[in-house]
């Protein structure tokens, strides 16, 4: 059995701590008795210590990215050690808008996944196809190719502690959310991918999520289906009431 896991990826926006407060306070009063359910939530950095606030509680701190170097000439960036002076425990990599806006290669995401491996932190990777290559038929050799390249040469025991973010760039705050047959359908895919790498035990132990236009009103028909874990949740986790009520569409058995 594999325990649901929903993280919330804030974006660019609550930045300051008091942003931060203010919704946390509220979603830890909504949520603090969910036990069966993997929370976390991932701030802009200027917000992780307006997170502290959730210490000790169910909830857990997530980072949106991070770099593969421990400290240097490397401006703008952070790296996992850092973050870890901030108990940070969760760290979002590959996600679309890096991937995309940033130009992160899956070569760079790979260095960026060993390294938070190597430092204990919990890895949730992103992959995804464009609307294009969905159209064209070519969402699971995107998927195969992403998965090649971002998880080059992790052994077992590594990819065995991270999680796999389905997220379709045509889903991601668009309002279009993929069905959860069509959600399914590539994560049943990446479990064969998964099971092909390694095999059948570590295939069916990883934990997938979905992302993309994720809501009150859709999370529980995609936490249904078969090899959907959760999900990932842009827009609908800066707000407390929908972000825990999407939380507690997945307390329910399959
Ligand atoms: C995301 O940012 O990973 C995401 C899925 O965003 P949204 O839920 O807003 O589509």
């Amino acid at each position: 059995m594999r325990k649901f896991i929903i993280g919330g990826n804030w974006k660019m926006n609550r930045g300051t701590p008091q942003a931060a407060k203010d919704m946390l306070e509220e979603f830890i009063r909504l949520v603090r008795e969910i036990n069966n359910v993997d929370i976390f939530i991932a701030p802009p950095f200027t917000s992780l210590g307006g997170a502290s606030i959730l210490l000790n509680t169910n909830i857990k701190i997530g980072a949106q990215n991070m770099y593969f170097e421990d400290t240097g000439a490397f401006t703008g960036e952070i790296s996992a050690k850092f973050l870890k002076t901030l108990n940070v425990e969760y760290i979002i990599l590959g996600h679309s808008e890096r991937r995309n806006i940033f130009k992160e290669t899956d070569e760079m995401i790979n260095k960026k996944l060993k390294k938070a491996l190597e430092e204990g932190l919990k890895p949730v990777v992103c992959i995804g196809e464009h609307l294009e290559e969905r159209e064209a038929g070519n969402t699971k050799n995107v998927i195969k190719r992403q998965m090649e390249g971002t998880f080059k040469d992790l052994k077992k025991e590594q990819i065995i502690r991270t999680v796999i973010a389905y997220e379709p760039i045509w889903a991601i705050g668009t309002g279009r959310t993929a069905t959860p047959q069509q959600a399914d359908e590539v994560h049943a895919y990446i479990r064969e991918i998964l099971e092909k790498t390694y095999d059948a035990n570590t295939a069916s132990s990883i934990r997938i999520q979905y992302g993309g236009s994720v809501k009150p009103n859709n999370a529980r028909e995609l936490f249904e289906m078969e090899n959907i874990d959760g999900g990932l949740v842009g827009g609908a986790s800066l707000e407390a009431a929908s972000f825990a009520a999407i939380i507690k569409a997945a307390t329910k058995e399959k």
